[in-house]
């Protein structure tokens, strides 16, 4: 009966997979693939720092 579509994902690192819980939204980041601006990224403090690779779930971009 649920529908998946509209459901809200929380959302998740695209580096490390962890949750970005609502917290840390402050200092993560978020931003549109820069291939095929369809996926949102969510990158969490800890990746951001690092510099840690993203991969794109939909086109398969990577990025720094
Ligand atoms: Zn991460
Ligand atoms: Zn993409």
């Amino acid at each position: 009966m649920a529908s998946e579509s509209s459901v809200a994902r929380p959302p998740v690192c695209s580096s490390c997979g962890r949750l970005v819980v609502p917290l840390e939204k402050e200092v993560g980041v978020h931003f549109r693939c820069p291939n095929c601006g369809e996926v949102i990224i969510w990158r969490c403090p800890k990746c951001r720092k690092q510099s840690k690779p993203y991969r794109c779930p939909r086109c398969g971009f990577e990025g720094p």
